[in-house]
């Protein structure tokens, strides 16, 4: 039996977490739960799942949920709740789907418990990765991966030697403007952009997806993951999301993980890693998906991909500010305040005017955050 605590349990991915524990309740049982606010669906969860403890990021919430539920399960908030849940006793593996890089503190504080961490929050090692991976080594924990991109990397590299390895190709689909042109882009509405082609996602991600930086995010946790040079990753394009990525090894051999687009795939491998067990994804049928295409992406329609290359280059605090930013400006554009095409401006603009640092501490990372939340809100 495997006892998780999930972070963002009523989000996107925390949803797909508790449907596979639902459907596996000799293999998990739920520790903890977080959200943010959504109250509603967390009581459900707990009438369901009767978690120890549970924390909502805002405490007004939290108060209104604890009359609302029995004292058997605890109700805490605020970021000191999200820690005190990532780190219980009662937990061995920390399934963190917060989204963005609220999420680092959290991870942290798992990992000095000595908690695996299903990582489902890019956010985290593409603003503190340097310092999550030191961390986990020095702590013996595992960092597994579920974006699906880096679950497909990690299963194609078990029994291959790091030395063997070519490069490592990540498969993007292109998000919803792939097709479209420039201009047509340009004048796109976050409603458009929401309309992701192949996954079901939180909002976040879906406009990442349709800026491409959601692809730039996953090179940096790429490149802290798997500790690889940046010339070692590739993206791809490959809008039907099959392959979920690929490695190049020693002798150009390619090893590829296929299967439908369903994240119940690599969620289910981080929790059972090193076994699998059976899941209810949907098997994949070659004479359905029988085309797979690939294409270069285009860094004229879609800049933010390059500024993510250019920011991991440039190292040190400048990941950090770029996500940051990238936060920010989604969040504007989300609520129509901004263009398409400012959020990859400002994030140019942000990184002309951040001088990036190697940082040592947590705290310098979060300054360098709120130097930047100050920066955008005073300049856009
Ligand atoms: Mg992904």
């Amino acid at each position: 039996m495997k006892k998780i605590s999930v972070l963002g349990s009523t989000g996107s991915v925390g949803q797909q977490t508790l449907e596979i524990v639902r459907n596996h309740p000799d293999k998990f049982k739920i520790i903890g739960l977080a959200v943010m606010s959504n109250i509603d669906d967390l009581e459900l969860q707990i009438n369901e799942f009767k978690p120890k403890v549970v924390t909502v990021f805002q405490k007004e919430k939290a108060e209104i949920l604890a009359k609302r539920i029995s004292s058997n399960t605890k109700v805490l908030w605020g970021m000191e709740g999200l820690i005190e849940v990532a780190s219980h006793n009662d937990a061995d593996i920390v399934l963190n789907s917060v989204v963005g890089s609220i999420g680092l503190l959290p991870t942290l504080a798992a990992i000095e418990s000595k908690k695996d961490i299903a990582l489902a929050n890019k956010e985290t090692l593409v603003a503190g990765g340097e310092f999550v991976m030191e961390k986990s080594i020095k702590n013996n924990v595992n960092i597994l991966p579920v974006d699906s991109e880096h679950s497909a990397i990690f299963q194609c590299l078990r029994g291959e030697k790091k030395t063997e390895l070519n490069k490592i190709i990540l498969t993007a689909s292109g998000g919803p403007f792939r097709t479209w042109e420039y201009d047509d882009i340009k004048n796109a509405k976050s409603k458009d952009a929401l309309k992701h082609p192949n996954w079901d996602m939180g909002k976040k991600i879906s406009i990442d997806s349709a800026t491409l930086m959601n692809k730039g995010l996953e090179v940096i946790e790429a490149k802290w993951l798997f500790d690889l040079n940046i010339d070692e990753i590739e993206v791809i394009i490959h809008p039907q999301s099959i392959i979920h990525s690929m490695i190049e090894l020693k002798d150009n051999s390619i090893i590829a993980q296929l299967g439908v687009p369903d994240m119940k795939l690599p969620i289910q491998y981080a929790l059972t890693y090193p076994d699998r067990i059976e899941g209810n994804v949907e098997k994949l049928d070659f004479s359905v998906f029988n085309t797979l295409t690939f294409s270069e992406p285009d860094l004229k329609r879609f800049p933010c991909l390059g500024l993510a290359y250019k920011a991991i280059e440039i190292g040190g605090t400048m990941p950090c500010a770029v996500n940051a930013a990238n936060e920010i400006l989604v969040d504007y554009y989300l609520k129509d305040k901004i263009g398409f095409y400012d959020i990859p401006k400002y994030i140019e603009k942000t990184m002309d005017k951040h001088k990036a640092f190697k940082y040592n501490t947590v705290e310098e990372l979060l300054d360098v955050e709120k130097w930047v939340r100050i920066w955008l809100e005073d300049n856009i």
